[in-house]
């Protein structure tokens, strides 16, 4: 029997004259995700996405769990196909239900008759459907109002699609509607919770991870790696760039006064990343900041962090507690893999006392003890890149 699942579209149904564009990319990240599982037909008619598989090899399961987790869907089903003849339709139904109703005792059924030219209405589909599954399934009853679960005849141009109870979907826009950012992505926690959220919003992520071997290690770049697959099942395709960050570090250690240590090093992630955005069109950078979190969170220091660029910054966790952003991390299945102990280039040289509340201009001289402008230069033209998918 096939299985196919049906997508209902979410916000992308306020866009007005936009819809087409928004559709059209969220069949297009459809059919690129679903690519990875195997051969499938994705097409749009009378405002529903049908997903089929071309042949009987495809794992309905992995494509519904790749599906829930594309941005721009907010609910689908999986359903069964049938002919459009009541008897075929019956008999389908009863088949293709068998498994389900050995688990639930009511249901009810619905029918939706978008091709009018079907001759039975829709409350004679719901009597004989109903009639016909309650023969079969003898210990389960009809519940009109409080079902355990409800089944879905709908009767459209091609085929009669049978299907009980919808998915949530992943809501939010398709992403590459909202154009392009850069997130700033270490091991931690916040940072992939970020990304993530920022992708919902409809944005494509490239990504810049800053490295400073041998005081960071191989194992925490792979960590990296691993966080931004986890974050590619809901944003799709990630540009990764590894910035080599050891040298600045080691003259913000050599040069500057240790206090001020944390701060100059986010600035230098902040101009680097900055220019790094403008090489690959991204209009804004991305972080994990929450505030007050830690020392280089407070107000005082997110603006003298933020001064050190001219691109809008999104900080999407601002205003959350780790509480609320490890439950979105372990949502998303990174929680996991950000715990694994490996130093990142934050917690390598972090002063004992830093400051909480930096004075700008003692930030700039002491940052201006250092000859940073080849430095950066240096460290922008040596990323390693990896495409993440
Ligand atoms: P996270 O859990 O994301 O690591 P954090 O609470 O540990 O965040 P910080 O270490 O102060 O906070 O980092 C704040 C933000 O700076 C991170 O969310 C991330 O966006 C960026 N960041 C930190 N370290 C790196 C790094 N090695 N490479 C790229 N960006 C980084
Ligand atoms: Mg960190």
């Amino acid at each position: 029997m096939k299985e196919i699942l049906l997508i209902k579209l979410g916000e992308i149904v306020l866009k007005g004259l936009n819809r087409k564009a928004f559709e059209d990319t969220l069949i297009k990240n459809i059919r690129r995700r679903l690519a990875k599982i195997g051969k499938f037909t994705v097409k749009s008619s009378q405002s529903t996405i049908t997903v089929t598989p071309l042949t009987d090899e495809e794992d309905m399961d992995e494509a519904a769990e790749c599906v829930s987790r594309i941005f721009g869907i907010a609910a689908f089903s999986r359903a069964c196909a049938a002919e459009k003849d009541l008897e075929n339709i019956k008999e389908t139904a009863a088949a293709y239900l068998e498994e389900l109703f050995g688990t639930i005792s009511t249901f009810k059924v619905e029918a939706k008759r978008s091709d009018k030219k079907f001759p039975y209405k829709s409350p004679d589909i719901c009597r004989e459907v109903g009639g016909y599954l309650l023969e079969k399934f003898p210990e389960v009853t009809v519940d009109v109002h409080h079902p355990d679960v409800t089944v879905t005849v709908e009767i459209r141009d091609f085929a009669a699609y049978i299907r009980a109870g919808a998915i949530k979907g992943a809501g939010g826009i398709p992403v590459g509607t909202g154009g392009k950012a850069c997130v700033l992505i270490s091991g931690g926690i916040d940072s992939p919770v970020a990304s993530y959220m920022m992708a919902k919003r409809g944005i494509e992520l490239t990504a810049v991870h800053f490295a400073s071997p041998p005081y960071t290690s191989e194992r925490a770049e792979e960590k990296v790696v691993q966080l931004l697959e986890r974050v590619a099942r809901y944003s799709g395709r990630i540009k990764m760039l590894t910035v080599p960050f050891t040298k600045i570090q080691e003259q913000i250690r050599d040069k500057c006064r240790e206090e001020y240590s944390t701060i100059i090093m986010r600035r230098f992630m902040m101009e680097i990343a900055e220019k790094i955005a403008r090489q690959n069109d991204c209009q804004a950078l991305i972080t994990g900041e929450s505030l007050g979190q830690v020392a280089s969170q407070t107000l005082g220091a997110v603006v003298c962090t933020d001064s050190a660029c001219n691109i809008p910054v999104f900080r999407p966790l601002i205003g959350m507690d780790k509480e609320e952003i490890i439950e979105i991390s372990r949502k998303i299945d990174t929680f996991d893999i950000s715990i694994q102990p490996y130093e990142d280039c934050c917690t390598v040289f972090t002063p004992k006392h830093p400051r909480t509340r930096p004075v700008p201009a003692d930030v700039i001289a002491e940052q201006n003890r250092i000859d940073f402008a080849p430095l950066v230069e240096e460290a922008v033209n040596n990323v390693k890149v990896t495409i993440i998918v």
